[in-house]
């Protein structure tokens, strides 16, 4: 997976991506061929008074996250539905059609919606590209590596002149300076999923259009997810205490790890959210109840 802006269309930074080495990026300049680590030092300062003000958010092709949904959701108050209706744009990552979702520009532009001549409107919000650029990461699982591993590189565009302020600091304090933590945090377990999901290869075949509605749902539609673990098919089946479950009413970010938790169960059968003894019976019971009924209307 790989985080940055970029104000080229062609450059696109593809959230969703999974490599081997920085030495063969899946798109060519201006990403430095080179592997940065935390304590790597760069020099990097963008500011308000700097000509180029602007300038990486006139031409956005930007892939949001699902943290990045949930943070600017809420940023204008809205539903998670309403938020994504108004301002963005569905796209699909991969070939097996695993929905994604992009901002959209302002009308006729390529501009970013949320850009104001005074700067980024949503900037206590803004997503998580934005954070990163012009750093760019990339999550990596390496051959016969058993956890994926996060890289960094620089993005030099020319437009960019921050690259030649006189400021070094390390990708550790570039990172917080930009409150890229928690966004990190927050989306690591879907990052996961999705690079897991492109990486099962062919042999296992598209994902059922059930499995994509969930991870549609699981990632970017919390409102939704809410009410469906309150639902009767849910409690039946999925052993969740009365106090986690009041929990995830209010909490959003807890709801939204839970999202993830709920994803990998039923993509990838992990099991981590125990499951009620008599569900598979209870399941059973009523799928014959249901063919009897329909038995008795037959015989009508
Ligand atoms: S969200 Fe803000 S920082 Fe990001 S591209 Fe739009 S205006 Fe720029
Ligand atoms: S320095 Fe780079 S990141 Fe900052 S406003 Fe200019 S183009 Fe954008």
């Amino acid at each position: 997976m790989i985080s940055g802006r970029t104000s080229s269309k062609n450059k696109s930074v593809d959230p969703t991506t999974s490599g081997d080495k920085l030495l063969n990026p899946p798109f060519k300049d201006p990403v430095q061929p080179v592997e940065l680590t935390l304590d790597s030092a760069i020099r990097f300062h963008c500011h308000k008074d700097i000509t180029c003000f602007n300038e990486c958010c006139r031409n956005i092709d930007l892939t949001l996250t699902p943290y990045d949904i949930l943070r600017l959701k809420n940023h204008f108050g809205m539903t998670a539905p309403e938020f994504v209706a108004r301002h963005t744009i569905p796209f699909e990552m991969d070939s097996h059609g695993m929905p994604g979702l992009k901002l959209i520009a302002k009308p006729g532009t390529t501009e970013c919606v949320f850009l104001t001549e005074e700067g980024c409107s949503v900037y206590r919000d803004r997503p998580l590209a934005c954070r990163y650029y012009a750093l760019g990461s990339m999550s990596v699982r390496k051959k016969d590596a058993a956890k994926v591993e996060d890289i960094y590189f620089l993005v030099k565009e020319s437009h960019c002149l921050g690259h030649n302020e006189p400021r070094n600091l390390t990708v550790r304090e570039y990172r917080k300076e930009q409150g890229i933590e928690p966004y990190d945090e927050m989306n690591r377990e879907w990052r996961d999923i999705v690079i897991k999901k492109r990486s099962s290869g062919p042999a296992i075949g598209r994902p059922t259009d059930r499995s994509l509605q969930l991870f549609d749902m699981c990632s970017y539609d919390m409102d939704s997810f809410r009410n469906f673990i309150q639902t009767d098919g849910f409690r039946d089946v999925f052993d969740v205490g009365r106090e986690t479950m009041e929990r995830l009413k209010t909490d959003e970010e807890e709801l939204l790890k839970f999202a993830f938790r709920f994803l990998k169960q039923v993509l990838f059968g992990e099991m981590t959210i125990p499951v009620k003894k008599d569900a598979k019976e209870k399941r059973l019971r009523q799928r014959q109840e249901i063919n009897a009924g329909n038995g008795r209307h037959r015989h009508r």
